[in-house]
């Protein structure tokens, strides 16, 4: 009798499960979009390591203010979205390191941000390149300028398997492992130029193609942006202004709010 009864309770259970689960099994239609979750914002250079120095800035103080600034904007206006810093004071953190922090939080972004510098100290203007090599021999002097921190680590011979950021033969171990992102990364740099021109007023010198380093390993749309060339004396005194900083920090953001917008749609 027992047994008979739970053998009933077991039957009726069984029928019950689909109408108890039916509406919560899982389909296409049910997956859950797209959303732009977490973003690793990476301020340039630090520590032993100033970057490009003009007449008074040094480029990894104007770097890490902006990128901070950035990151406050996010985390007021995107409170989805979680930001993690590559660095949030004035360490060093090595080239390899960066994109390292990107893929280990599996980051949905990386941003990386610099301040340019030329020895003709006309040169002004932004930019901001994606993973690539062409025009590289165009662009090589800043890609082998900002790869160049890598001599500054005591073991770097062995850290980056020979890779000299010196030499253009070097480049040639340059794989397209951004090939995937390239579309998203491209498509947030031009929101990021679009930006700094039409709603800030700067030069835009555009979008362009170089083999950084910290580009290269990210599995993420990555860009790199050079908020202006510290060799000309306006655009230095701009660049450490405090409005100047906010401006071009609320500029980035804009963008990868556009961005998100726009890539969450589909
Ligand atoms: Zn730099």
């Amino acid at each position: 009798m027992e047994r008979f009864n739970n053998k009933k309770i077991l039957l009726s259970f069984l029928i019950t499960i689909p109408f108890l689960f039916g509406g919560f099994i899982p389909n296409e239609t049910m997956m859950p979009a797209f959303r732009m979750k977490k973003i690793v914002l990476d301020a340039g250079h630090g520590g032993s390591d100033p970057g490009n120095i003009g007449s008074k800035a040094r480029e990894k103080d104007i770097n890490l203010a902006v990128t901070l600034l950035v990151g406050k904007y996010i985390n007021e206006n995107m409170p989805d979205v979680e930001v993690i810093y590559t660095r949030k004071d004035d360490s060093f953190p090595t080239l390899k390191k960066r994109p390292e922090i990107a893929n280990t939080n599996k980051a949905d972004l990386f941003v990386s941000i610099h301040s340019n510098s030329a020895p003709n100290r006309s040169a002004f203007g932004t930019e901001t390149f994606v993973m690539g090599t062409k025009h590289f021999e165009a662009n090589f002097d800043i890609v082998k300028r900002e790869n160049s921190v890598i001599l500054l680590e005591e073991n770097y011979k062995e850290e980056y398997e020979g890779f000299d950021p010196t030499s253009p033969e070097s480049y040639m171990l340059f794989n397209l492992t951004q090939k995937g992102f390239i579309g998203n990364s491209l498509s947030l740099a031009e929101q990021v130029e679009t930006q700094f021109r039409d709603r800030v007023g700067r030069k835009s010198r555009g979008v362009k193609q170089g083999p950084f380093y910290v580009l290269w390993t990210p599995s993420m749309p990555s860009v790199l942006i050079e908020l202006g060339f510290l060799s000309n004396s306006s655009e230095e005194q701009f660049l450490m202004s405090k409005q100047g900083q906010e401006y071009m920090a609320s500029a980035i953001f804009r963008a990868i709010r556009d961005y998100k917008n726009s890539i969450e749609v589909n």
